[in-house]
């Protein structure tokens, strides 16, 4: 039996289910999120045990797809490479993998530069995000970025997208 210490991803649908294969035997049965209350982010693993072999092993459940939150409030943008800062922008949505915003005037930017992006969260916190992202979409002013490295877990920022997130849209 080989050691098995990677996590399976499952990845849940709008019901909040997955499908899970046992990495053992590979029986599937179905999970659904709500069965876990403890578990909030997208990027810890959990450890469950198969029903039918009774061995256990890890999943993490992967959201990022179904969860983007639409936001307003300012941020700032530092170009990686030049250190050089650009105007303020204002956030227009967040996902636990990438973050949308919009520039004042048209910006002078690259497919897959990378930026230094830092705003703060409305939580109770007021948890600041600073991070690394790559430039994904350009639309005119509106900007799609992706963190980087994606993988990376945030738990402020985690934690935001999934309270904000109505269940209806799991
Ligand atoms: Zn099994």
């Amino acid at each position: 039996m080989p050691q098995v210490t990677e996590a399976v991803r499952i990845h849940l649908n709008k019901l909040r289910q997955g499908l899970v294969t046992c990495v053992h035997c590979g029986v599937q049965r179905t999970v659904n999120m709500a069965q876990y209350p403890e578990y909030h982010s997208g990027n810890k693993s959990l450890q469950v045990k198969c029903n039918l072999c009774k061995k256990p092993f890890l999943v993490r459940f992967d959201l990022r797809r179904y969860h983007r939150v639409t936001t307003h409030f300012p941020g700032q943008l530092v170009q990686q490479q030049t250190g050089s800062a650009l105007p303020p922008i204002t956030i227009a949505s967040l996902s636990v993998s990438g973050v949308g915003f919009h520039m004042p005037i048209p910006p002078d930017m690259k497919l897959g530069e990378k930026y230094h992006i830092t705003f703060t969260l409305d939580d109770e916190d007021r948890s600041t995000v600073s991070e690394t992202v790559i430039v994904k979409c350009i639309y005119g002013t509106l900007i799609g970025a992706e963190f980087d490295p994606p993988d990376r877990y945030h738990h402020a920022l985690d934690f935001y997208v999934l309270a904000n997130t109505p269940l209806g849209d799991f």
